[in-house]
């Protein structure tokens, strides 16, 4: 990607404002912090801690999420800009409360341009090491008068989304005995596990942790699959890890007739993919729209943390997802693009009453 000095014109760099790398010896974080868009406000986007093969993939992932923050921030109505950061390095073994206090004095370097929050890795204790340092987090715990965890809103969000799809496709939003497959079942997958057990539905469930897919399904009678999802049978897949899960490769294999799940990203090419996946008759609910729930969840502990409300917001995905169905099968487009020509227009209309 960042050949010959390529960086701005490369396909990931995608209209990208500010792109800061933190690095620091003596706590061994490496950091990477990229700021989209902040037409509509400041960038908001959590931070994930993962292993990455190699930095450029840390890059890569970087700029995909935040990018896609933007819109989900502008499709859920919310004035907040795109950002995302990445820290390199197993949250199982190279996290320390020290590497996240100093993360913290990136994030408050800023000045307020990129406020942070949870994502994959990532936990409400990391960001009470964050707060220490700035006052630009959310997801803070609700012992220290934040909103706490955002993936239990993100769950309601996604699980409504999916709903919404299964009602389009089939006529009714009854999920009882509908063969699911949660790909990744942490802080997400966990709870949408637990909504879907109790309405009814057949949970099959699949992580990288034995350990976690045992515990999980103790909980909730799940189907453990150890395999490869994609070798398996289900009616609706349910990603929850990480992106790029549905690419030329996986969609050949799929027997599933919707996607509705809450990693970001699902789409290894949004133009590319978003197209077989219609032209296939495979109903795909828009990533950025059904998981914005903890998005929406974390933006109102910025002025007052109301959950209630936050979770009346996220019920609204159930209709806003409608009806990206039925604009996207009126214009004759992907779910994907009906959803990001929404997202685009509200950036813009800001854009030009501004100017
Ligand atoms: P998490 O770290 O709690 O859980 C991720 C789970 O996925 C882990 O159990 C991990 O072992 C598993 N996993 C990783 N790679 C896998 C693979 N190849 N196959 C199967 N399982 C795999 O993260 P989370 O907070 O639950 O987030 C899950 C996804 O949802 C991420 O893509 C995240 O960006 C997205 N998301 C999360 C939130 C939120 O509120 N936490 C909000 C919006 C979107």
């Amino acid at each position: 990607m960042v050949v010959d000095g390529a960086v701005f014109a490369s396909a990931s760099f995608k209209d990208h404002e500010q792109v800061v790398f933190c690095n620091d010896a003596e706590t061994g974080l490496k950091a990477i912090i990229g700021i989209h868009d902040t037409t509509l406000g400041p960038a908001l986007g959590g931070t994930r801690m993962w292993n990455y093969e190699n930095e450029l993939e840390a890059i890569r992932d970087v700029l995909r999420l935040s990018r896609g923050m933007t819109f989900k921030a502008s499709i859920s109505g919310l004035n907040l800009g795109g950002g995302k950061a990445v820290i390199i390095g197993d949250s199982r073994k190279d996290k320390t409360d020290a590497l996240m206090q100093k993360f913290g004095e990136y994030v408050n370097s800023l000045s307020g341009r990129y406020i942070t929050a949870e994502d994959v890795g990532i936990n409400t204790h990391d960001m009470e090491m964050v707060k220490m340092k700035t006052d630009h987090v959310t997801g803070v715990p609700i012992s220290m008068g934040g909103s706490g965890d955002p993936s239990p809103v993100t769950a309601y969000g996604v699980f409504m989304g999916m709903k919404a799809a299964v009602q389009y496709k089939f006529g009714t939003d009854d999920l009882n005995g509908r063969k699911v497959m949660v790909q990744g079942i942490g802080h997400v997958g966990e709870t949408l596990v637990k909504h879907l057990t109790e309405a009814g539905a057949d949970v099959i469930i699949n992580d990288i942790h034995m350990d976690r897919m045992e515990e999980v399904a103790a909980k909730y009678q799940a189907k453990i699959f150890a395999g490869d999802v994609f070798e398996a049978d289900f009616d609706i897949y349910a990603p929850c890890a990480l992106g790029a899960t549905v690419n030329p490769q996986t969609i050949d294999r799929l027997k599933a007739s919707i996607i509705a799940g809450a990693a970001n990203n699902q789409l290894a090419d949004e133009w590319r993919d978003g197209t077989t996946l219609k032209t296939k008759g495979i109903l795909y609910a828009p990533d950025f729209l059904i998981n914005a729930g903890g998005l929406i969840n974390v933006n109102s502990e910025i002025a007052h943390y109301d959950r209630e409300e936050s979770l009346r917001r996220t019920e609204n995905i159930y209709d806003t997802t409608l009806e990206i169905f039925r604009k996207a099968e009126l214009d004759d487009i992907t779910t994907h693009q009906a959803a990001l020509t929404i997202a685009k227009d509200r950036i813009s209309a800001i854009k030009a009453a501004r100017n």
